[in-house]
């Protein structure tokens, strides 16, 4: 790690706060506050201001100062900018600052810190277009897929912002004259750590409810896309939210453990592989922290003889190439229960039609093609057939970008690694069984558990896959089987460690502690065994 210069970049006055940044390569910047809002609209990708991936802490951007790791756009391989390499240090600042902060923030009536989100939602829509370009640019994935991302981001605020109205504390009078209350009171301090397949989205999931709920959020995005939680934090602060209930420390695994070390910190929330989660989790737990962790995945789909052949195709094909396989919710192994050649077929056409760089995006590293293409080339050579080969994709003008065509593996056999491993990227392994019954042992036999599928016209069918596939979200006819607002969001196995979901009701009781109250306004009431 280390810090260098391949492009000048200079300090400059932002309208808001913050310090910006402007660079003068690749892309031609303009400065925000000189582009009208309406001018969004109309911008081409090569004009948006990038804002740089700075430590945010007590409402101040640091200098760049210490090791730092470059942010390379997969969609062409350029330079957008450098993210700082934190440390326990940047944490302490930022735990201190929060801890500051806490004390007005948590002595807001939930009606109050919403507002802060109304303002904060529409802002999102009014900026849908840069922040669109701006996940587009960090993370590869097509403007449709990134403005689909931004539009789950304003529903995840709708939820947050509809918490006075779910949240009603409850009292009873237990005893004559003696009330007993239990009000949902914030934690303090909290942590959330995300990955880089959706920059956008996956803040989103936690940083609303738990500031809403009353707590200081200190965010560490992943340090591969570290650009949009840089404008979350602009816009959070537009919309009035004060300085240091949300805070922004950059880095990787150091950061990460300075987090779950922290003794002011109560919780942590981590999105990523399960490999990291399970580290994760231990060690959040150990210094007595809560904490939900979520890990990868490796989802099924189960496709029937009787399924709906147009409909089926589309949809599996969608779910494992949709951002260039980079879902967590991503299909990744076909279960083809007999007779299903004539959707297979057609599966292949529409793969076929699929172009890189037009209608699927980038993957997120040189690093991530090349084990994605080795992934399948083992299989290949292990007997598997390749019917879509997505190795060795450009795209012309962007050859420094790392792109994956769409691939579709046949006879997958459940012992190969393209079966039993995440492997990231648009690719489906078909692996083929002659009964529902070894099409569920086929998806049972997996340790991950995020999501499974069904696709079948038999609403009996249907419900024996409900009933029996070892997974925390389940798609009848449906590839990509998110639950959407206010339904919560959380993957079994080892796709999640920890207790709840990390959305929806479940994320209240994650950020909230109960406080119960018994009151007692009757002095001439008769003392008893409770008062
Ligand atoms: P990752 O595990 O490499 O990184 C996630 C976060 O952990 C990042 O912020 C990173 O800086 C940090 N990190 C990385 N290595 C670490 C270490 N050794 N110690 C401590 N922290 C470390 O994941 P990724 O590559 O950014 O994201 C892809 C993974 O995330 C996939 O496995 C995908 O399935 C998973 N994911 C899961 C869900 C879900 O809901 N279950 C959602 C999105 C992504």
């Amino acid at each position: 790690m280390l810090i260098y210069s391949r492009l000048a970049v200079s300090p400059r006055q932002s309208p808001l706060r913050f310090s910006s940044f402007v660079i003068t390569c690749p892309f031609k910047i303009l400065n925000r506050g000189e582009i009208p809002p309406n001018l969004y609209k109309t911008m081409t990708i090569a004009e948006l201001t990038l804002p740089q991936a700075r430590h945010l802490i007590a409402g101040k951007t640091l200098e760049l100062n210490g090791p730092a790791l470059e942010v390379i756009s997969p969609i062409d391989g350029q330079l957008l900018s450098m993210v700082p390499m934190g440390g326990m240090n940047e944490v302490d600042m930022a735990v201190a600052a929060a801890k500051k902060a806490f004390t007005a923030w948590s002595a807001k009536t939930l009606k109050e810190r919403v507002q802060i989100f109304f303002r904060y939602r529409q802002l999102l829509e009014t900026h849908m277009e840069e922040l669109t370009r701006l996940v587009h640019i960090e993370n590869g994935k097509t403007m449709d897929e990134a403005r689909a991302e931004i539009e789950k981001s304003m529903e995840l605020c709708e939820f947050a912002v509809s918490m006075p109205q779910i949240i009603v504390n409850e009292v009873q009078e237990v005893s004559r004259g003696v009330e007993a209350r239990i009000e949902k009171k914030p934690l303090g301090v909290v942590a959330c750590i995300s990955p880089f397949n959706f920059p956008n989205m996956v803040p989103h999931w936690t940083v609303p409810n738990a500031i809403v709920l009353g707590n200081c959020v200190i965010l560490k995005p992943s340090e591969v896309v570290p650009l949009s939680a840089m404008r979350m934090a602009e816009l959070l602060t537009e919309a009035g939210l004060p300085d240091g209930v949300f805070q922004v420390v950059h880095g990787g695994k150091d950061v990460v453990e300075a987090l779950c070390d922290h003794p002011g910190i109560q919780a942590v929330s981590f999105v990523g592989s399960t490999a990291v989660a399970k580290l994760v989790y231990i060690r959040a737990t150990s210094t007595l922290k809560r904490c939900v962790a979520l890990g990868g995945a490796k989802n099924h789909l189960l496709v029937l003889p009787d399924a709906h052949v147009e409909m089926t195709a589309s949809n599996v094909v969608a779910s494992m190439s949709g951002c260039a396989g980079q879902r967590c919710m991503a299909a990744s192994v076909m279960v083809a229960v007999d007779q299903v050649q004539h959707i297979i077929d057609r599966m292949v056409d529409e793969a076929k039609a699929i172009v890189p760089g037009k209608n699927l995006g980038s993957v997120i590293s040189a690093a991530a093609k090349e084990r994605i293409e080795r992934y399948i080339t083992e299989a290949e050579q292990t007997g598997a057939k390749i019917l879509v080969d997505g190795r060795g994709a450009t795209v012309p003008g962007k050859e420094g970008g790392f792109y994956v065509g769409p691939t579709i593996i046949d006879y997958v056999t459940p012992d190969m690694a393209v079966a039993k491993e995440e492997i990231f990227g648009p690719v489906i392994s078909i692996v083929r069984t002659k009964t529902l019954d070894e099409a569920l042992e086929v998806e049972n036999s997996s340790n991950y558990g995020n999501a499974a599928a069904v696709f079948t016209q038999s609403g009996s069918m249907a419900k024996v896959v409900m009933e029996r596939a070892s997974a925390g979200m389940i798609g009848v006819n449906i590839g990509v089987p998110v639950p959407r607002e206010p339904f919560s969001f959380g993957g079994w196995n080892d796709s999640k460690f920890g207790m709840g979901d990390i959305t929806g009701k479940s994320s209240i009781e994650f950020w909230t502690q109960n406080k119960k109250t018994s009151t007692k306004w009757n002095p001439e009431a008769r003392t008893n065994w409770m008062s």
